[in-house]
Order: C-alpha cells, then structure tokens, then sequence
C-alpha cells in the first residue's frame, strides 16, 4: 500500500500552453513554492501542497494511480485517458473538478479544403490521422462509420499530404495550421479547455481538506478574475426601463444622489461589459458610466 501522505500533491504542465496559467493560478490562491534543482518538484511553502511538473499526457494517470492527487489539464487529454483505461477493462475513476474556461479548443476533423462535407458517413473506409484515436473511436461508433484511427503524436496536419492518412482529427483553436496545410475544419467531436482533474472518491489522510481549502480558493481567485463593478447614474423616473439592459451579475445596489432626482446604481458583474451594453445603457438614460476591475472581494 501506498505511504500516508498529509500534502497535497498537484501535477501541473511543465512548460506548453498550459504551465503557465496554471501556477499563475495557484499562485493567485495565495501558494508559495520552493523548486527543486531540476526544476520538476515544488516544495508548497506557504500550504502543503506541492507541485509536479510533467508532460501533459502523465497527469491523468499520475491521478489515477494515486500519485498525485488533483492535476490541471486539458479535457481532451483527460477523455482520451478515460477511454483508453476502459478500453483496457481498467476503471478509470476520473473526474472533472472544476472547469476553468481557458486553454479552449476543439478536437476537429478536417478535410482536404478543396472537398465538399456532406455529413460523418463520409467518412466510412477513410484513414484518419489523429493523437486522439479512443475519442475519435467512440464519436465514430456514436455515428455508425467505419474508419480507421491512424495513431500519430506529432505533426498530424501533414499526414494526408504524406499519403499517411485521408483526413484528420486534430486540435484547433484558429484554424491556422489547418489553412498553412490546406485543409478545412469540418465537424467537432469535443470541445476542450483546462479543467482540474482529480479522482472521483474522496482523497486519504486529511488531504481531502487541503483540496477543499484549495478549490474554495481558486473559485474566488476565478470569480474575481471574472468579476467586473459597473456603476452608473440615472434619473430616478428611468430607472424601471434600465433594469432590464443590465448586464448578468449580482443584484444592483441602488442608492439616492443626495438633492438630486436621481440614483446611483453599482452591481458585481460576471464577465467583462461590452461596449454595446455601455451604449444600450447610455440612450436609455444612464450618464456616468463606469466598468473597473474588482481586486478583492469577501461576501
Ligand atoms: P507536453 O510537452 O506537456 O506533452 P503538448 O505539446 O502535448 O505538451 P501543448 O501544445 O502545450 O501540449 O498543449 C497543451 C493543451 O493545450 C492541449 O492538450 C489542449 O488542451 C490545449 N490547447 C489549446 N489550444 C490548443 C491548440 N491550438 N493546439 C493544441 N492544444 C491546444
Ligand atoms: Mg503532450
């Protein structure tokens, strides 16, 4: 059995599009570390939760085996995982945490750009080039066609100029390195961002409230980020037609303008206020408009 373990352990990317977001975010929990030499551990100073650096093909399954505890990665790696421990027989036990709404991408299939897409069938007895062959595998069964997975780790774009493979199933997030490669994405089989993964049962030796301290922390620093504080004025007659037009939030606190038939209105607002929403909020009377950024905040 494994040794008792009383710290948290993280894995997290080591470098790529996702390292770095997720110590940004970690950090914004108030986590302070002390790195190892060779820069793969992080010793947690400030609470006991350490990290481990890796590539971010080893996260789920440093979870899974109970090696480290919580990891942040993206959904499409996660999935594949799953899959491929069930296709082994092997209950994977995996869920998602939390979702944290960045590192976003699809896993696409693309065709030749010069084709027409007429629909998944037209896919029966093709070769498709993808790192993601149990997420292709099971969306393929959802539709009933008949394809071959081609397995490639790397540059999949090209596989069909290389006579490797008809068509690809890849991750997009612009669609550039399709276009540099002539081809078009064509249909979606996941929509993918960085989620917090972890097992699905509680964790051992008092870990489970280190998590929890954890999670409650990282959904302030998230609601924070995400948070905005609109305040405007309007004449206290208008105020029934401006509701409405309020962007989603918190309720709006309204208070009187001293000597003055009017109100000033302040409210939380999840997310950022557009322009158009400023300017919808203008002709129906509203002056003195302002958006600021939120930087602590304790209900
Ligand atoms: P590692 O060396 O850790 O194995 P990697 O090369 O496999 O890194 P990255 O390219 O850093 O992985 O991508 C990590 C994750 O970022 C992807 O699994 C995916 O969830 C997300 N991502 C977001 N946009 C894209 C994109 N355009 N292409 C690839 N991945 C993307
Ligand atoms: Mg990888």
């Amino acid at each position: 059995p494994a040794q008792p373990r009383d710290r948290l352990r993280v894995a997290i990317q080591k470098s790529g599009r996702l390292g770095e977001p997720a110590r940004e975010l970690l950090a914004s929990c108030g986590l302070t570390w002390r790195e190892s030499r060779d820069k793969l551990f992080c010793y947690g100073e400030s609470l006991p939760v350490d990290l481990l650096l890796v590539r971010d093909d080893d996260i789920p399954g440093l979870i899974a085996d109970g090696v480290c505890d919580m990891g942040i990665v993206g959904r499409n790696v996660l999935v594949e995982h799953d899959l491929a421990r069930r296709a082994q027989g092997r209950g994977a036990d995996l869920t998602e945490w939390r979702q944290l709404g960045w590192g976003t991408c699809r896993l696409d299939v693309a065709i030749d750009e010069d084709q027409e897409w007429t629909g998944p069938e037209q896919l029966a007895g093709m070769r498709i080039a993808t790192s993601y062959p149990h997420t292709l595998g099971r969306w393929l069964e959802e539709h009933g066609v008949d394809a071959e997975p081609v397995l490639l780790n790397g540059s999949v774009e090209i596989a069909p100029r290389l006579g490797q493979a008809d068509v690809v199933c890849d991750l997009v997030s612009t669609g550039g390195t399709l276009r540099a490669n002539q081809l078009k994405p064509v249909t979606t089989i996941l929509h993918s961002e960085a989620v917090i993964a972890g097992p699905g049962h509680p964790l051992d030796d008092g870990r489970q409230e280190i998590a929890d301290l954890l999670l409650r922390r990282l959904d302030g620093a998230v609601q924070l980020k995400e948070s905005r504080l609109l305040m405007l004025r309007v004449e206290r007659p208008l105020l029934d037609d401006l509701l409405p037009l309020l962007p989603g939030g918190h309720e709006p606190t309204v208070m009187a303008v001293d000597g003055r038939d009017e109100v000033a209105l302040q409210m939380l607002v999840h997310g950022s206020v557009s322009w158009a929403r400023l300017e919808d909020l203008k002709r129906a009377g509203a002056h003195n408009l302002m958006v600021l950024p939120v930087e602590g905040m304790l209900a």
